[in-house]
């Protein structure tokens, strides 16, 4: 099938656009994200050598003029993209290192045609600092830890590994291979696989910010604003994805943990302090249970914990820390040190249980036995035979 190297410019050319106006649409209506606008900036600045490189043969190198004006703007799009990417990823901006990979390889290509040195080096010179650029792009998704890596980011970053590849073979080529510089089809092939890689980043970049919003979003969802803990729902979220892993129905303990006159804290030092006492109280909780346990918020003052694999021994021993960890130490407020106690309902999740509904029902009832029985204490409540197993614990 025979490309046309014209056809195939336009195409490029209404690809950009269309990528163009659809990043500046999301950045009228989401100002904040600003990297769309850098990234608009990168496709104008490419669009505008492609408007320059309009009609020109190709295969057919630029002379120093044109070729300093035009490769400045290809420079440009890819160290902006960078600086896009950096923006989008948080990190502090390099502005020298922009501002030379912008203006090196139109300069430095220009310069060296007008001095006269040989074709090869010129574009050696051009395809290198080129590939600098898109390869900055690479590592900048590859510096993101893997677990917060967006799946997306593979999309761009696999184009722009595409371009670093194809910059660095163009430079073996010239080299090793020079009589295919001249040929055509080389022109033509250099701008599909351009306008391929290019698709691939655009798209991506699109991808990969509405997955990092999906994410955000639903971390939000899921997460209790003033102690930073699951929140119901985030705790059912949680236990789903064990489960997925897992298996098997979840097996082990659970605690509901709730704080011990907490009314009276709020008329006495207010609903600030209130607060304050509540998030440090979750503080304490989570320093004290295993990593892979889970405490969520599930109320107002109360709070609850899945302990897996923990049998009746070992949820007496972790209520019993938990108590302690918050009754050991008085907390801090503005007007000095409050004693706080929590009391804590226990029970198990019994084999074959698929929800812990039930489970928790127990626990409330354990709980309700702890504040009977005084409060500053945790009780377990067995599942069967239920009145006699309940056994007090503190
Ligand atoms: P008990 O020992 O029986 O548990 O007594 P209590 O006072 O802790 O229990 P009660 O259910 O009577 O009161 C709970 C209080 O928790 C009432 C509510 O205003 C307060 N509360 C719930 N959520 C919050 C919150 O987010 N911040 C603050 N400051 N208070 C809260
Ligand atoms: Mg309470
Ligand atoms: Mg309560």
């Amino acid at each position: 099938m025979p490309l046309d190297f014209g056809t195939l410019q336009i195409a490029s050319i209404v690809s950009r656009i269309a990528f163009t106006s659809v990043f500046l649409v999301t950045l009228l209506r989401h100002p904040r994200e600003i990297y769309f606008a850098v990234w608009a900036s990168a496709l104008v600045s490419s669009l505008a050598a492609s408007f320059l490189m309009l009609g020109d043969p190709p295969a057919v190198p630029l002379g120093a003029a044109r070729g300093a004006v035009i490769y400045v703007l290809y420079g440009a799009s890819l160290a902006v993209s960078w600086v896009g990417l950096r923006l989008f990823h948080e990190r502090p901006l390099h502005l020298p290192l922009a501002v030379m990979l912008t203006l090196g390889p139109g300069l430095l290509y220009g310069g060296l045609m007008w001095l006269g040195v040989p074709v090869e080096w010129c574009f050696t010179v051009l395809f290198g600092i080129l590939a600098v650029s898109t390869s900055l792009c690479a590592v900048e998704i590859l510096r993101t830890p893997a677990k917060e890596r967006l799946w997306t980011q593979y999309t761009v970053l696999s184009g722009f590994v595409g371009y670093t590849a194809v910059f660095l073979a163009s430079i073996l080529v010239i080299h090793f291979a020079s009589e295919r510089l001249a040929a055509p089809e080389s022109g033509v092939y250099a701008l599909l696989f351009d306008q391929w890689c290019g698709v691939f980043i655009q798209v991506g970049y699109l991808a990969m910010v509405s997955e990092r919003a999906h994410v955000r979003i639903s971390r939000l969802a899921d997460t209790d604003p003033l102690t930073g803990l699951p929140n119901r729902r985030g705790l059912a979220a949680a236990l789903d994805r064990r489960a997925a892993t897992r298996n098997r129905a979840l097996s082990g303990a659970l605690l509901v943990i709730d704080i011990d006159h907490f009314k009276s804290i709020n008329d006495t030092y207010g609903h600030e302090s209130g607060d304050r006492v509540l998030a440090d109280v979750a503080a304490r909780l989570q320093n004290a249970m295993r990593a892979d346990d889970i405490v969520a918020r599930w109320g107002g003052e109360e709070f609850l914990a899945v302990l897996e694999r923990a049998d009746g021994a070992a949820a007496v021993i972790v209520a019993e820390r938990l108590r302690e960890a918050v009754s050991g130490r008085s907390f801090a407020l503005d007007r000095g040190p409050v004693a706080v106690t929590v009391s804590i309902g226990a029970s198990l999740v019994a084999a074959g249980e698929a929800k812990i509904d039930a489970a928790v029902a127990r626990a409330d009832a354990a709980l309700y036995a702890a504040k009977r029985d005084g409060r500053n204490r945790a009780v377990l409540n067995l599942p069967e035979p239920a009145p006699q197993a309940r056994g007090r614990v503190a």
